[in-house]
């Protein structure tokens, strides 16, 4: 069976899953509607702005999102890592709640303390990661279940809780499609 990734395209930075995702072969959907879900294998939450996201999040397509990730891979990037966390600070707000983490909106800064970072990462081969992180959240901390698969200055930016993972960074936006290919191994698993 082809496997549809779907990705939430109500806001942020979309495209550029979708061009990734067409190069690994992998076919993508946007996520407008509760509907939409229907048949999709997994789903990328974008980065972007959360509180804008929410916005346009209806009770529909929040219930179709809670029920879909029960059993199906979602991935949470930057504003999606916000949407993603149980609790949420700075100020705080409402989420989806899926994984176990409590997550510092702007946790690093305004706009103008944006930065690149290489961080180390177990999953790639040659170890490291261009980490972009704009305006990005920081993950202030995680529960029993939560697996970190990498750290920025023993602070976790990249994890996983079973099937959800979230990273606090934008992969889409760094030449490198690891994260993605991880993101796609659950799928099959
Ligand atoms: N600061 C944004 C928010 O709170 C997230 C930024 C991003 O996704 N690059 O939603």
């Amino acid at each position: 069976m082809v496997s549809i990734v779907g990705i939430l395209y109500l806001q942020g930075c979309c495209v550029p899953h979708e061009k990734i995702l067409k190069k690994l072969g992998v076919e993508t959907r946007r996520i407008i509607y509760a509907n939409d879900l229907d048949g999709c294998s997994a789903l990328i939450l974008p980065g972007g702005e959360s509180t804008t996201m929410l916005k346009h999040i209806t009770p529909k397509l929040e219930d179709a999102i809670l029920t879909f990730a029960k059993a199906n891979p979602v991935w949470g990037i930057c504003a999606g890592s916000i949407l993603m966390a149980k609790h949420v600070k700075n100020p705080s707000q409402k989420s989806l709640g899926l994984m176990d983490v409590t997550i510092l909106r702007n946790g690093y800064g305004a706009q103008n303390e944006s930065f690149i970072r290489k961080i180390p990462m177990k999953l790639k081969e040659n170890d490291t990661f261009e980490g972009i992180f704009i305006r990005a959240p920081q993950i202030e901390s995680i529960g029993d279940d939560v697996k970190v698969l990498a750290f920025d200055d023993e602070v976790p930016v990249f994890i996983e809780q079973d099937h959800l993972m979230a990273t606090t960074f934008h992969p889409e936006l760094a030449k490198d499609d690891a994260i993605h290919r991880y993101f796609l191994s659950k799928i099959e698993s």
